[in-house]
């Protein structure tokens, strides 16, 4: 299973992320971004990746893991 998240501490509101990934990401009250959905499906992980490069601060962290699910075989984003 793939984890997607967001750094509080990093994020500045660029906005990049639910404008790239409306269906993964939305803004909060204050223009800063969320994830919506914390537990992507494979689908969903092009767009996830996209985000993270994207992000000028590298605040989207994308985990992505097998079917397993096992820890061993997960890598983390962004990438450059
Ligand atoms: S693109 Fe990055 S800095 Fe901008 S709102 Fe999304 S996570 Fe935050």
């Amino acid at each position: 299973m793939s984890e997607l998240r967001i750094d509080p501490e990093a994020c500045v509101g660029h906005g990049r992320c639910f404008d790239i990934a409306p269906d993964l990401f939305a803004d909060d009250e204050e223009g800063f971004g969320t994830v919506t959905v914390p537990r992507p499906e494979v689908r969903q992980l092009a767009d996830a990746r996209l985000a993270a490069r994207s992000c000028p601060e590298q605040a989207v962290l994308l985990t992505e893991g097998k079917p397993d699910d096992s820890v061993r075989h997960s890598a983390t984003h962004p990438v450059r």
